[in-house]
């Protein structure tokens, strides 16, 4: 099985004057290429602490950590920052985009830190701005768009490294209903394609359009379940949600 995670017997723990705080406890679990988890639990219960560490923000205390073949509980700063640049995609509650930049420059992003921008670069983020149904608002700067198309830009920027997987921390927080099942119904068709996904929620409604529920408590993981009863976007909605027209130009060196 092709394996985008494979994480054994993690934790993380805080050292603070006081006291230590052990966010995770010895966490394992594998996600295969392809799967599309839900990290649940409580507040405080360590999802943010493990989805830093899976996204390579921040080192584990001990444990392994798999990406692939490549054990990233070893590596150095520079060495994680290169995997996140190359590897991951990143979408956050609060968007992170750049105010100054437009549409797709904010896509592009990623690049820079890969020294990847060319001519063939920008056709990629223009084309996954399409996808994403931003054709229309290529120049329009983060303050003109609605939160839901500012969400749509993350997520196009999230792909333009065509990373291993997508990890999400409560990517629909600041999201109305409505918007929230349409970002919801892009991570379906990205998923239904072949991407992993790996997304932080405190919202049933969300969760349950994932594969797959891990709840977490005090920092171990108290179920780790498939979603029987997973909700799924009819192909009417999912049509509408990303548009293929387009082929995604590659990315291509230097
Ligand atoms: P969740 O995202 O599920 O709310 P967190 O991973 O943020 O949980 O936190 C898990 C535990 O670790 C909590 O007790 C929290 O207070 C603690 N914690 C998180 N980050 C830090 C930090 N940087 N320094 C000290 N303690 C932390
Ligand atoms: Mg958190």
């Amino acid at each position: 099985m092709n394996l985008a995670v494979r994480i054994r017997n993690l934790e993380k723990h805080y050292v603070l004057k006081s006291e230590t705080v052990r966010a995770l406890r010895g966490v394992s679990f594998d996600v295969p290429a392809g799967d599309y988890v839900a990290i649940m639990g409580p507040s405080g219960s360590g999802k943010s602490t493990l989805l830093n560490l899976l996204g390579c923000l921040d080192k584990p205390t001990s444990g392994s950590y798999f990406l692939g073949d490549d054990d990233v509980a070893q590596m150095n700063d520079d060495q994680l920052s290169e995997i996140r640049a190359s590897r991951l995609g990143f979408v956050f509650q609060s968007y992170n985009l750049i105010q100054q930049l437009t549409v797709v420059e904010n896509i592009e992003v990623p690049l820079y830190y890969m020294d990847r921008i060319n001519a063939k670069s920008r056709q990629r983020s223009i084309a996954l701005a399409k996808m994403v149904g931003l054709g229309e608002r290529l120049d329009h700067r983060p303050t003109q768009l609605s939160g839901g198309q500012q969400q749509r830009v993350a997520i196009a920027r999230s792909l333009v490294n065509d990373p291993y997987f997508i990890l999400a921390d409560e990517a629909t927080g600041n999201l109305d209903s409505v918007t929230t099942a349409e970002i919801l119904a892009l991570f379906q068709k990205l998923n239904d394609e072949g991407r992993t996904i790996i997304m932080v929620t405190h919202e049933d409604e969300v969760a349950e359009h994932a594969k797959r529920v891990i709840r977490l408590r005090d920092g171990l993981i108290q179920s780790d379940v498939i979603n029987t009863h997973r909700k799924v976007f009819p192909p009417e909605v999912l049509a509408k949600a990303a548009n293929p027209s387009e082929p995604i130009p590659a990315l291509t060196a230097g």
